[in-house]
């Protein structure tokens, strides 16, 4: 399994799966996740509509993760996990780390070869990106046999700054 790095947009990506940073309601939001919805289109909105109302009725936690088509976009799925909100007083480190373990979890499940991640946490939700660079690192390193099926896993930045962050970590 491969881990790369680059800065751009995941909603063009030539992958699999994409992880979108959601929120509770799964139902669309702003930064990567409103990104992600306008480029997928109205198809996605209604995967996720279905998505709450048959599995998280009460929305999906952070540190979860939940996979549905991904509609107009490249890939083949979305896996939407929903980041703690530090500005929100959630300052636990392991539930940023459980957005990537469960959503690699997802990906091994969904059998896809490659997925691609954004700075989970790091926009609107207030992590520095190197907690979540760390965070990430941590789960692929420490559990590493889970995710051989894998191909290649890559993170998909932003920004260049955000980009050198994630390389510091990883490479
Ligand atoms: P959160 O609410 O989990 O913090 P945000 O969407 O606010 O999520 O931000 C997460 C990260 O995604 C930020 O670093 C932000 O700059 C980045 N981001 C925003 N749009 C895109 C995009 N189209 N592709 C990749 N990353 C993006």
């Amino acid at each position: 399994m491969r881990i790369t790095i680059v800065e751009g947009d995941i909603t063009i990506q030539d992958v699999d799966a994409i992880v979108n940073a959601a929120n509770s309601s799964l139902l669309g939001g702003g930064g990567v996740d409103g990104a992600i919805h306008r480029a997928a289109g109205e198809e996605l909105l209604e995967h996720c509509r279905e998505l709450r109302a048959r599995d998280w009725p009460e929305g999906l936690p952070p540190g979860r993760a939940a996979s549905t088509p991904a509609g107009r976009l490249p890939a083949d799925h979305v896996i939407h996990t929903v980041g703690p909100n530090r500005r929100a007083g959630q300052t636990d480190p392991d539930v940023l780390a459980s957005c990537f373990r469960e959503s690699l979890a997802e990906a091994v499940r969904l059998g896809v070869r490659r997925v691609a991640f954004p700075a989970i946490g790091a926009g609107v939700y207030g992590w520095d990106a190197d907690d979540v660079a760390a965070a990430a690192h941590q789960v692929l390193t420490d559990e590493s046999s889970r995710w051989e099926p894998l191909d290649e896993v890559r993170f998909v930045l932003f920004s260049e700054a955000v980009a050198a962050v994630f390389r510091r970590r990883m490479l």
